[in-house]
């Protein structure tokens, strides 16, 4: 059996980058960027104020005070999106507002807050000094910077930013197609009654999910019962997706046939088994440009298997050069034991408390429950080394999600 690391290895040795594909911008969320991004002009464009007030030249202002305000006479207003190419001349100022250009002439802006207007002058009782409240052309991004990497993520600010430098269009890597069996002629879907010895499919869900939430529409194919003609029926439609997540059907039951179909439909088999608990059974291979991935049965295996080794998987497929959640250190709250002879990836809540991560078991760690994931917002790793560690001591956390409070 080989360890979680060479596992993860070993998965994304097999995974290929998806080409790229060019789409319209709003639908580029949530994708990798195929390209390094640059911009073509100076962003701000031009020297901006702001701030609404007042632009002037700041020699005027010198020692300006609310007992003896600087008096300028006021000679245009420069609204956003206008401009104007009159030069602000000694004891002269423009009205003008935030985000509009700063007239020639004028090196300072003044806000509206310390000023008065009468009679068509100014009166400023504040010298701000030279050069406040402008942004200057390019103090965001400079002409022919590179704003955006190939590999980056492309999240809300990104996509403000590549609108930003004008793009309409963005070249992107593709979004693997993926097809979700639930295998096992116990299993109904939600809606139906359950019959005698049966339970309702959760699996196809909660893959169906986890795809979702980075972005990829997985189809769930349905529920194959155990027979072999009936699974290898599905599995065939499967793999002509990219990617093939079946649940179930992975150990050595009686009814178990996943992995026969996979020899018998040309899938090259590349891993079995992994020293995890839950998670054991996995199995992976590859029918030409198709990964396939068995998932056990057990709902919690399912979710950790996709977690540890699938979702990286996946990210990596769609381009993104960051691919695997970030592994921190935490300390025990609770003695926790591991005599399986696996790896124990634990269901924790995990909090930090003075700078420092501590977890809590999330209660009944069965293979079968599933509120063990509801609970949890992290999960913890328990080497094999020892068969006990005690309150305080240090283990291996990946936080799935933040809590919001
Ligand atoms: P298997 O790996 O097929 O032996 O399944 C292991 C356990 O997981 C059994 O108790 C199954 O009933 C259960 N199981 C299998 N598939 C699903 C599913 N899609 N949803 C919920 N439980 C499942
Ligand atoms: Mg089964």
């Amino acid at each position: 059996m080989i360890s979680i690391g060479e596992a993860l290895d070993l998965i994304l040795g097999q995974v290929r980058v998806l080409p790229p594909t060019r789409l319209p911008l709003t639908e580029s969320l949530g994708r990798a960027l195929a390209e390094d991004v640059f911009s073509p002009d100076d962003i701000p464009p031009f020297d901006n104020s702001a701030m609404d007030g007042f632009a002037v030249r700041a020699e005027d202002l010198r020692g300006a005070t609310a007992a003896a305000p600087a008096a300028l006479r006021l000679t245009e207003t420069i609204q956003a999106g206008g401009y104007s190419e009159r030069p602000v001349q000694s004891g002269e100022a423009a009205k003008i507002m935030t985000g509009a250009p700063v007239p020639p002439g004028a090196d300072t802006v003044v806000k509206v807050e310390v000023t008065e207007e009468r009679e068509g002058r100014v009166f400023i009782s504040e010298d701000p000094g030279k050069g406040a409240n402008i942004r200057r052309a390019g103090e965001d991004i400079g002409a022919g910077d590179r704003v955006l990497e190939r590999g980056d993520p492309i999240r809300p600010a990104e996509m403000g930013l590549l609108a930003s430098v004008g793009r309409a269009e963005v070249e992107v890597h593709g979004a693997p197609r993926i097809a979700i069996i639930a295998t096992g002629s116990e299993l109904v879907p939600p809606g139906n009654p359950l019959g005698a010895g049966q339970i309702r499919d959760s699996n196809s869900y909660t893959l169906f999910s986890l795809c979702r939430e980075i972005g990829l529409e997985p189809e769930r194919l349905g529920i194959a019962p155990d027979e072999y003609s009936a699974t290898r029926q599905m599995i065939e439609v499967g793999l002509d997706y990219d990617v093939l997540l079946t649940s179930g059907g992975v150990s050595v039951g009686e009814f178990d046939f996943v992995k026969e179909v996979q020899d018998d439909l040309g899938v090259e088999r590349l891993l079995w088994k992994v020293a995890m608990k839950p998670g054991k059974p996995l199995v992976f291979g590859r029918r030409g440009d198709s990964l396939v991935f068995g998932t056990p049965g057990n709902p919690v295996a399912v979710m950790v298997a996709f977690e540890v080794f699938i979702r990286p998987a996946l990210l990596k497929m769609m381009g993104f050069s960051r691919y695997r959640r970030p592994v921190r250190r935490a300390l025990l709250d609770e003695a926790v034991r591991n005599r399986h002879g696996r790896v124990h990836v634990m269901r924790v809540r995990a909090r930090e408390e003075d700078g420092r991560w501590h977890v809590r078991s999330t209660g009944p760690q069965g293979s079968g429950i599933l509120r063990s994931m509801h609970l949890a917002n992290g999960l913890i790793f328990i080497p094999t080394d020892r068969p006990q560690l005690e309150p305080g001591e240090e283990v291996d956390l990946v936080l799935l999600r933040d809590d919001l409070v």
